[in-house]
């Protein structure tokens, strides 16, 4: 089968599920299903848009720079990896960064935002496990990281992303996806408009759409393993 009727069967599929676990969670929020097209090539990204997924994301900043100039379709693009601040010119030329995940890469973001004349949407990554293998804020840290982007005219606080852990139970999964809800909660009484959370992947989004997600990040489900 050739990759694009491949992936537009299983986006369907993922739609309905998606769906349901809307209804289930009771939210009633939109999802923005995002494919993740990192170590996949253009055509990953041409089969996705040809399913009706407007929306890709990328994990390094060169990959996705490389991979943009060979899709001529208008997807927006979302940097979902972690980003090094040297690397913070690039990533300003993302639609969406999700991984804005300590006040220095803000500060970079924010400068390298006011350089290209733009305002960069992001959203703040946290770390509700607390593993110490993942980025992200804790959550007690979000008041003075408030403090700090409220002074990043360049940036607009759009959410928040978590990542869960691997392969945990369901209960953890909640726990972790109930925290980010919280964590969007704590910006939005900071001030911000913050009404987005980006989390979910292809082992726990319909979890994470019970719980609220707006934006669901999935590999896997629709391209296979990477090798
Ligand atoms: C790779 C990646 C995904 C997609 O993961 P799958 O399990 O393949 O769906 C989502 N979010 C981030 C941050 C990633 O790096």
């Amino acid at each position: 089968m050739p990759i694009s009727d491949h992936v537009a069967t299983v986006v369907a599929e993922v739609r309905e599920r998606i769906a349901a676990a809307r209804e289930r969670g009771g939210h009633g929020q939109d999802v923005t299903l995002i494919a993740v097209t990192k170590t996949h090539g253009p055509d990953a990204v041409m089969a996705a848009w040809h399913a009706g997924v407007h929306d890709v994301g990328e994990n390094k900043v060169q990959e996705a720079e490389s991979k943009r100039a060979q899709v001529t379709v208008p997807v927006r693009w979302h940097l979902v990896g972690h980003l090094q601040r040297n690397k913070a010119k690039n990533a300003a030329k993302f639609d969406l960064v999700h991984s804005l995940d300590s006040e220095r890469l803000a500060v970079a973001l924010n400068d390298a935002a006011g350089e290209a004349q733009r305002v960069l949407e992001v959203l703040v990554q946290v770390n509700v496990s607390g593993e110490g293998t993942k980025s992200g804020f804790a959550l007690h840290e979000l008041p003075a990281v408030s403090e700090r982007l409220h002074a990043c005219r360049h940036l607009r606080v759009r959410g928040v992303m978590t990542m869960a852990p691997f392969d945990a139970d369901e209960s953890v999964l909640r726990a972790v996806f109930r925290g980010a809800r919280d964590a969007r909660t704590k910006l939005q009484g900071a001030g911000f408009g913050a009404e987005w959370l980006s989390m979910g992947m292809s082992g726990d989004y319909e979890v994470a759409v019970e719980e609220g997600a707006t934006h669901v990040r999935l590999g896997t489900v629709l391209f296979g393993s990477r090798t």
